[in-house]
């Protein structure tokens, strides 16, 4: 059986087939354009390949409730080509296969817990620190939602004693998003992250955010682990970092086995970026048990 695996990100968008263990057979990826532009290009790829099902891991917000009538649509998005697209009807339409539809960092978390190395933990929390700062959650084995699903990349924080960047989300400012995506490090320091490698400061601060967020995750949702990704998180002495902040806030207050080992509790992805689109072939794989 192949399954079909589609990462819908807001700048770009991975097609895959794979296969029940995770392997990847083959991936494209495209900009991400109008969904004029873009979606037909995404149904030529998988109409002749086969596929039993697919499993979409969507750009946010996104409606993932399956009551809802505005089920499987984009919602009130800033990229406005998008807003209130009917990703999954469009979808369904012309591939006629079981679509199984989550978000793409709820993608990632089931990535991680299926075949990475937090396979089989049942509550883990994954955070992606990349263009946005994206949460998703696996709780009790499920993948996190409500009225909505988390948004918790909008959380707020308070702010470093040494750093008067007013943030850049235009929403809330200096949320973790404002303060900690790889934009919002671009604008504070006038560099790309990438480029500040070896600036001390700058990974201090952006520690001291990202340890803040795990603190509030970590005593609402008691995840068994935390995993971290995106392009941000490819620095990798920003896991010391983080780790000792997070032990200094928690302050001793709780003293499970996991987080006596902060080693073992918050590490990063496991899966060579692909975390995502193997969350994907999951969901595809969930989709056709219906
Ligand atoms: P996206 O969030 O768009 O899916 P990424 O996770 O790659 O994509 O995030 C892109 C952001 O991460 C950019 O702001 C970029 O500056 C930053 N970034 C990418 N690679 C690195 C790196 N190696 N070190 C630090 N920042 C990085
Ligand atoms: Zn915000």
């Amino acid at each position: 059986m192949i399954f079909g695996a589609l990462e819908a990100g807001g700048t770009k968008m991975v097609c895959a087939l794979g296969k029940e263990d995770g392997t990847i057979l083959e991936q494209i990826s495209i900009p991400t354009k109008t969904p004029e532009e873009t979606i037909p290009f995404i149904i030529d790829y998988f109409k002749d390949k086969e596929i039993v099902s697919l499993g979409v891991g969507s750009f946010g917000p996104v409606d993932v409730n399956k009551d809802s009538d505005m089920y499987g649509h984009i919602l009130d998005t800033p990229k406005t080509a998008w807003k209130y697209y009917d990703l999954l009807g469009n979808l369904e339409k012309e591939l006629n296969v079981p679509i199984g539809l989550d978000t793409d960092v709820n993608g990632s978390c089931l990535g991680e817990i299926t075949f990475g190395s937090s396979k089989g933990l049942d509550n883990v929390v994954y955070i992606t620190i990349g263009t946005g700062v994206g949460v998703g959650a696996a709780v009790n084995g499920q993948l996190l939602h409500g009225m909505l699903h988390p948004e918790a990349g909008h959380i707020l924080l308070r702010q470093h004693p040494q750093d008067s960047f007013a943030g850049n989300c235009p929403y809330h400012g200096t949320c973790l998003e404002g303060l900690a995506a790889g934009p919002a490090i671009e604008k504070r320091w006038g560099k790309k992250a990438v480029e500040l490698k070896d600036v001390d400061k700058v990974w201090e601060i952006e520690a001291y955010y990202i340890a803040q967020a795990l603190v509030n995750y970590i005593l609402t949702l008691a995840p068994r682990r935390i995993i971290l990704g995106g392009g941000v998180m490819h620095q990798k002495q920003l896991f010391p970092l983080i780790r000792k902040e997070v032990k200094e806030l928690m302050n001793g207050y709780i003293n499970t086995k996991e987080i006596k080992d902060l080693d073992q509790y918050i590490v990063p992805a496991s899966l060579n970026d692909d975390q995502g689109i193997m969350g994907c072939i999951q969901l595809a794989k969930l989709a056709l048990q219906g």
